[in-house]
């Protein structure tokens, strides 16, 4: 069974188109550029050489075009007809309070993600029109939407509640949704695979740590607080964007700057996190050779992330009455065995000891504290891809045998 994986940002595309018998990686690639003068396609075909190219690339229809044209073609496709593929899962950003987990797509789902296109302006819409490409180039092909907020939704109210007027949680649906979800659970259960116990009897921390970064509290399966919030804004200190401030920060420097909402938007979004501290990169490993080189800026803005990870984790073993594991993921947790270390120190209150030599490791999956710990700190590498492809299948399969059993 073929599924092809669709992840649609606003000016780009990934893609994996997976074997789900065997979950093998026949290609997988990315459309950059979308929209602007030229585009390139990167096509990565497993057992053949990578394609690298430059187009006009006008639109996300466009895209898909040569994704589906690269597929089936002679030399570095790797199915003969589009008809191999049995199924289309999409990672979409937002599902609002609409959806707890993954669904298959029909009209009234369009409808649900138009109305979710207020709460995520910059993402949904991109996968709407993912959705709508697919259904054009693959029609009669089943399609899932596979939520980043989905996980989340369990969380109680206290957790996801602002401390503003309710009314505007009831006319705008302002409150915490999350993201990252799909990774927060499947590293979650990778974790538990690995410890050999149920999850149903863990409460497990992950710490999704790329260039955008979010932290959950997992507590027997389930979310029950995250740190991003309304938007992916909230929460840590991150590549570029800025996490939780104090909010009146936030009318102080549109007066002292005369800065109007889309200026201080693009400031919290794209000019602070470590980029702003450090000013040298929002690219940890140049942070961390900055650093290294002496530059006290850059090591400051590796203290302030790591801070608010260590303290959010504090936050969570109270939000969860305890601990039983701590999970690092994504680029920066699965690559860097210094951020990880450097975290853990402060985490000794839990008892946690790291292994310097298992912690010397790279997007691998494993236990990383010493023997004797109670609480195990474990890398796993997160695979979005696979997680929606999982979902996909599952959703399609039970789809089909609910119209066997009708
Ligand atoms: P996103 O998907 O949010 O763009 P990723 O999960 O791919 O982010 O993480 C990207 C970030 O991971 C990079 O910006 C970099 O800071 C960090 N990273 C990747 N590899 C390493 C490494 N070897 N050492 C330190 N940081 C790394």
């Amino acid at each position: 069974m073929n599924l092809l994986v669709i992840n649609c940002g606003s000016s780009s595309l990934k893609y994996q188109l997976i074997n789900m018998d065997n979950e093998y990686v026949l290609a997988k690639g990315l459309v950059e550029k979308i929209g602007l003068e030229t585009g390139i396609f990167t096509h990565d075909p497993s057992g053949k050489y990578k394609v690298v190219q430059k187009h006009n690339i006008p639109d996300h229809t466009a895209a898909l075009n040569l994704v589906m044209t690269a597929l089936t073609d002679g030399k570095y496709g790797v199915i003969e007809n589009l008809n191999e593929i049995v199924a289309v899962g999409h990672r979409i950003v937002h599902g609002g309070e609409f959806y707890s987990s993954s669904v298959l797509i029909d009209d009234d789902v369009m409808i649900a993600l138009e109305k979710c296109v207020e709460l995520a302006p910059l993402h949904n819409p991109a996968n709407i029109i993912g959705v709508n490409s697919c259904k054009a180039l693959l029609p009669g092909v089943p399609q899932v939407a596979v939520f980043d907020t989905a996980f989340h939704q369990t969380m109680p109210e206290e957790a996801y509640i602002y401390p503003l007027p309710y009314e505007y949680y009831n006319k705008y649906k302002v409150r915490k949704y999350g993201f990252h979800g799909t990774s927060h659970k499947y590293v979650s259960n990778r974790a538990a695979y690995v410890l050999e116990k149920p999850i149903e009897d863990l409460k497990i921390i992950t710490c999704h740590l790329g260039n955008g970064a979010s932290i959950a509290a997992i507590k027997y399966g389930e979310s029950v607080d995250t740190s991003m919030g309304f938007t992916p804004l909230e929460g840590l200190a991150m590549g570029t964007r800025c996490g939780s401030i104090d909010p009146s920060i936030v009318t102080y420097l549109m007066d002292k700057e005369g800065l109007d909402i889309s200026e201080i938007n693009e400031i919290m979004n794209k000019e602070s996190g470590v980029l702003g501290i450090s000013g040298v990169s929002s690219d940890f490993r140049d942070i961390e050779s900055a650093a290294e080189n002496g530059n006290k800026r850059a090591q400051l803005a590796i203290d302030v992330f790591n801070y608010k990870v260590k303290t959010t984790i504090g936050s969570y073993v109270a939000a969860m009455d305890g601990v039983d594991a701590i999970v690092f993921t994504a680029g920066l947790g699965e690559n860097s065995p210094v951020t990880r270390k450097e975290i853990c120190l402060g985490l000794t209150y839990l008892g946690i000891t790291i292994d310097d030599e298992k912690n010397n490791t790279r997007r691998e999956e494993l236990v990383i504290t010493t023997k004797d710990c109670k609480v195990k700190v474990l890398v796993v590498p997160t695979d979005e891809e696979l997680a929606i492809a999982r979902d996909t299948k599952e959703i399609i399969t039970s789809n089909i045998l609910d119209k066997v059993l009708i």
